[in-house]
């Protein structure tokens, strides 16, 4: 059994302070954003993508997978705007959408820096990468 990235004690050790919420099944994901890169799970035994991270495939039940980059492509398929409570960060009103990938799964990210008013189910959005301090995040923006 192969677990994706290299989960385990040296992505503990690895994984710094870009990953707040990291763990086995996470760190993959911030370890691609240092490196400006969408890492989704792909499934060893099906070939299935995956996102939210899990350690086994829903669809075989497999726990061999790799982490594989996608595009950073998609389309809006739901929104929301937050108002409140403040978070550090992020003026409010702030948008925040499920996004989904050209290659067929769905990320959830801010889309700060996007005027609330121009979201629009369907439209098109590209990733991008930048910096909240000293960590490393991703967020979308209307292509
Ligand atoms: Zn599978």
């Amino acid at each position: 059994m192969a677990y994706g990235g290299d989960a385990g004690g040296e992505a503990v050790a690895g994984r710094g302070h870009n990953a707040p919420c990291s763990n086995r099944d996470f760190d993959f994901f911030y370890r691609g954003l240092e490196a400006e890169q969408l890492l989704i799970q792909k499934c060893g035994g099906c070939g299935a993508l995956r996102s939210l991270p899990t350690p086994a495939c829903a669809e075989c039940r497999s726990f061999d997978w790799q982490a594989v980059p996608v595009s950073g492509e998609g389309r809006i398929h739901s929104f929301v705007i937050h108002h409140y409570p403040p978070l550090p960060g992020f003026e409010t009103p702030h948008p925040i959408a499920v996004v989904d990938l050209a290659e067929g799964v769905r990320l959830v990210a801010a889309m700060d820096g996007t005027a609330p008013d121009d979201l629009q189910v369907g439209a098109p959005v590209t990733a991008e990468f930048l910096r909240r301090g000293d960590v490393a995040a991703y967020r979308f923006r209307l292509s």
